[in-house]
């Protein structure tokens, strides 16, 4: 790196990043991601490992998610306020830094609210891969707000699914997940109950978000053989299968001390039977066994699933330019005189 530019902190803005997609084309992105993520949960035992930090408030959640792998250091910041949609604001925002671990000095801050709804459905798309039953083509997807059209992408471009049935409480948030992803040639039907959704679907996901133990699958809804994609249980006290699908299903997590407080499981005993992800994809352990096997993954996000994802784009937006230099670390000529930095500001 230029000597001149050791202070320079690339940014990658909301409207980079979205220049960023638009030029690469979502589906190949979230393939790109899902590659990303692979690669770095094949290489799990490198990462520092912990579960995220959480500063829980009666309508949501701040949490900090750190990782590293020894040359890089990366965090993001996220919420979820299930009620922000009420006044105009999202449920899900973030950002995040990746870093330098040899000097400390970070090396990229970005917008991460779109960057998590990608990697959260290539990490879902990627753990069906292994888990849903083979040749399926038809995913019910409940919930139909801001991550929906990201999952129904990953698991097209990962696994070939095309027909959608998308059920939402609220009708309109089907409405609109339909015609934003009309011209991705997905044979969609939007149904009036979740009952209706699951008929003749091989793929179950559920990407609600209310800050309750929800019961949006019932055991009776699930028959032998589907793959079920929980991804809005991401919480204490925020989930939504009833404990019964639980007990029938084999379980995949990311990172079980993570999940257990969080994911669907906080419903189970402590010592509950579950499987690590980094496990099937390594092929350590198998996905999916047989075609009446009820399987789940229930997702909460991981970190390394982010230190993946701002992996990739600082790839991505260096080779397209697509970043703005920020002004963020102090960088005076002896770097022992911050203060003389100051007064010579003054004198200036
Ligand atoms: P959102 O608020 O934009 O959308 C949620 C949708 O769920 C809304 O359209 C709402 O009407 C619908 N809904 C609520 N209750 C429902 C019910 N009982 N039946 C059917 N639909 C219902 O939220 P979002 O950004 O799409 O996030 C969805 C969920 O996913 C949140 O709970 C969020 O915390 C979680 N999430 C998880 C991960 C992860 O890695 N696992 C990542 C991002 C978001």
């Amino acid at each position: 790196m230029d000597p001149r530019k050791l202070n320079v902190v690339r940014f990658v803005s909301v409207d980079r990043m979205m220049k960023l997609l638009l030029a690469i084309g979502v589906e190949r992105a979230l393939t790109d991601l899902a590659t990303c993520i692979e690669a770095d949960f094949r290489r799990w035992e490198q990462f520092d490992k912990t579960a995220r930090v959480a500063s829980h408030s009666p309508d949501g959640v701040i949490e900090l998610m750190p990782t590293s792998d020894g040359s890089r250091y990366a965090f993001k910041y996220v919420n979820g306020h299930p009620r922000n949609i009420r006044d105009g604001r999202q449920t899900v925002t973030a950002f995040g830094v990746l870093a330098d671990v040899e000097t400390g000095y970070p090396l990229l801050l970005t917008e991460m609210t779109i960057l998590t709804a990608l990697r959260t459905a290539a990490t879902s798309a990627l753990a069906a891969r292994h888990l849903a039953p083979r040749g399926a083509r038809t995913m019910a997807l409940i919930g139909n707000g801001a991550q929906s059209e990201f999952q129904a992408l990953a698991f097209k471009a990962l696994l070939g699914i095309d027909r959608l049935r998308l059920h939402d409480i609220d009708p309109q948030a089907s409405r609109r997940c339909a015609r934003n992803l009309e011209r991705f040639g997905f044979e969609i039907a939007i149904c009036p109950s979740v009952d209706a959704a699951v008929l003749g679907a091989e793929i179950v996901t559920t990407v609600t978000a209310d800050k309750t133990n929800a019961t949006i699958l019932t055991d009776n809804m699930v028959g032998a053989g589907i793959h079920i994609n929980a991804v809005g249980g991401d919480c204490p006290g925020k989930t939504e299968l009833h404990p019964d699908i639980l007990r029938r299903a084999s379980i995949v997590v990311e990172y079980p001390p993570q999940t257990r407080v969080e994911g669907e499981i906080q419903q189970l005993p402590p010592d509950h039977p579950v499987t690590e992800l980094w496990r099937v994809i390594e092929g350590s352990v198998p996905g999916r066994r047989s075609d009446r096997e009820i399987t789940l993954f229930d997702s909460v996000g991981f970190a390394i699933e982010d230190f993946s994802a701002l992996r990739w784009l600082a790839g991505e937006a260096a080779r397209r330019g697509l970043y703005e230099e920020l002004d963020l670390l102090a960088d005076p000529d002896d770097p022992r005189d911050l203060f003389g930095m100051l007064l010579r500001a003054e004198a200036a």
